[in-house]
């Protein structure tokens, strides 16, 4: 307040300052004006200018006095009035600078917000719970603390927003977030680290009657069935469980270890578990890879393997998927269902993904090279997709590859537009507006997309591969193939059909107009090698010969 009433009377004092040198010059040009004036009524008055007239003509004519007071008058009033409005502009001028300054202050924390917390529950996200787990880990050493670090993930939380919508499925998780809270300490941080993931870290003596007494709480918040819409919906939740030090000393081996809890927690009657070295041993997917996998990106451990695209109508390869794995060095061979879960779980997708794109790439310049002229597919995770940075990112090595980028096709999955569809709908137009193009994967599994579909700047569907590989045998499956194939045409998107593995279907999709196949039928996934070896002989692939 002091430092305020200081400026004030510093700019009030600046404009003073110029109020007065032009209070002086106007009271000079007024006095020389009346001294001239008195001279010429001298003049017209006696015929001469003397003392002595000058001094008579003063004396005799009283307009004169007047005059002679007014420059005085005008000139006090003038620094008065100037003082005043000097004072209240400054003061204005404060006021405004002060609302802007707040201004500032509030955007800088709504933005900063919105960086660190989820849209639809307002908690925090993923990347603010690292940093609350990496500070509570320091604090913890430091008072030799224990903490708990618990992730929760709710049943059937998809089939809640396919049926009922994600509105409704908004709507779940807002009251599963509400309940929660009344659960939690102040002091405790719960987050929203997946669609239907919640964690919860708080600081606690590692008991296990303790531990036992939260899961209990918080298994008692999904007794009582959720109200959505006109139905009251019973959820479940599975609860993995990772106690710091116990189980870990730093932040990635904690949140790791209570994934690989969830994980068995999934398969569990019980629907918790805590984390204990068995489970790593016991573990189908070996979640417990997570550091290694960090390692084996950066050690180009990964390796791409492509699956041929055949286009129906021309029977010619036109382009390859690629699909990564991981040459473990004690695990052996990895495909992606095994490690890209946990991925995208634990963020580490991220760099994955940007180890596919830029290998990915790469081969594509070689093989253009070659003059081999196949299109590439590449999946992105929703969590990879919905990354503001990802278009910059792909664009930037776009000049850095030379291929032209209406040869690559980035395939997300429905999902992807699911919780932020104004947001899918910006990346996409952002890379569709550099020539790349995008294929909604795994289609027919998602969310009703129908209704956006059509807006949508995409150029291709892939129908998924469980209504394609049963589709002779199910009739639903094949019902649901051909509206899938109707409908892309009628949007002009070409229909991409995976899973095809025998003649047979092949035979079929042609029939219903099916664009491109995809599947063991014409091809596995090769390594770049064998899919050389393999593209000659296939030039007319034996695909489809109508019978
Ligand atoms: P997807 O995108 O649906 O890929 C197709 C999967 O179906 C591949 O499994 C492929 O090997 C398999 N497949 C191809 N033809 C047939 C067939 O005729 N019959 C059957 N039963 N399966 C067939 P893969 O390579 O194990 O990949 C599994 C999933 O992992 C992919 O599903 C994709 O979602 C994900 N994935 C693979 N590579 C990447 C990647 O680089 N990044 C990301 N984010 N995800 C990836
Ligand atoms: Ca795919
Ligand atoms: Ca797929």
């Amino acid at each position: 307040m002091d430092t305020l009433s200081k400026t004030l009377n510093h700019n009030v004092k600046i404009m003073k300052s110029s109020v007065t040198k032009h209070a002086i010059y106007g009271t000079l040009i007024a006095v020389t004006a009346i001294i001239f004036a008195t001279l010429l009524s001298c003049y017209f008055h006696y015929g001469e200018i003397s003392l002595f007239n000058l001094m008579e003509t003063q004396k005799n004519n009283i307009t004169l006095w007047v005059l002679d007071a007014m420059p005085f008058i005008f000139a006090f009033w003038g620094q008065y009035t100037s003082s005043i409005m000097a004072y209240e502009a400054s003061a204005i001028i404060m006021d405004q600078t002060a609302d802007l300054k707040n201004l500032n202050v509030a955007l800088e924390y709504k933005a900063a917000h919105e960086a660190t917390h989820d849209a639809i529950t307002a908690l925090p996200n993923r990347l603010l719970l690292m940093d609350r787990l990496e500070q509570a880990i320091q604090s913890a050493l430091r008072q030799k603390a224990s903490l708990a670090f618990f992730i929760l993930d709710i049943d059937g939380f998809k089939e809640i927003n396919d049926t009922l919508g994600h509105y409704s499925g908004d709507r779940l998780l807002k009251q599963v977030v509400t309940r929660l809270q009344g659960t939690i300490r102040k002091s405790d941080t719960l987050a929203r680290v997946g669609a239907d993931e919640f964690a919860i870290l708080m600081q606690v003596e590692p008991s296990k009657k303790n531990i036992m007494h939260i899961v209990r709480k918080v298994q008692k918040i999904f007794i009582e069935p959720f109200p959505l819409e006109t139905l009251a919906i019973e959820v479940q939740a599975s609860i993995g469980i990772a106690i710091f030090p116990n189980h870990g000393k730093e932040m990635d081996t904690i949140m790791q270890r209570a994934n690989v809890a969830l994980y068995a927690a999934k398969q569990d009657s019980k629907k918790y578990t805590i984390y204990s070295k068995q489970l790593d041993q016991n573990s189908p997917h070996r979640l417990t890879m997570m550091g290694e996998l960090r390692q084996a990106i950066k050690n180009d451990e990964l390796i791409l393997y492509f699956q041929p695209k055949v286009n129906l109508h021309t029977q010619k390869v036109i382009g390859v998927e690629a699909l990564v794995r991981w040459e473990h060095p004690e695990h052996g061979f990895m495909t992606p269902d095994e490690f890209i879960p946990m991925a995208e779980r634990t963020g580490l997708i991220t760099p994955l993904s940007i180890w596919v794109l830029n290998h990915a790439l790469a081969q594509a310049e070689e093989w253009h090279r070659q003059n081999i002229k196949l299109s590439i597919a590449i999946n992105l995770s929703p969590v990879t997709f919905l990354d503001t940075e990802l278009p910059n990112l792909i664009i930037g090595m776009l000049s850095l590859y030379n291929i032209p980028p209406n040869y690559i096709i980035l395939e997300i999955t429905e999902s992807s537009m699911i919780n932020d569809p104004s947001l899918a709908m910006e990346i996409m137009k952002r890379l569709t507006n550099s020539g790349i193009k995008i294929s909604i994967d795994d289609f027919g599994t998602g969310y009703s997309s129908l209704a956006y579909l059509r807006e949508l700047p995409t150029s291709e569907v892939k129908i998924d591969k469980s209504f394609v590989t049963d589709m002779l045998k199910k009739d639903n499956d094949a019902v649901i193939v051909q509206a899938i194939i109707d409908l892309g045409h009628n949007l002009s998107l070409n229909v991409v059909a995976e899973g095809v593995e025998d003649k047979e279907t092949a035979i079929q999709l042609k029939k219903l107009g099916c664009d491109v196949l995809q599947g063991y039928y014409i091809s596995k996934p090769k390594p770049n090698d064998e899919l050389l070896k393999w593209l000659p002989k296939k030039k007319n692939a034996r695909v489809v010969k109508q019978n």
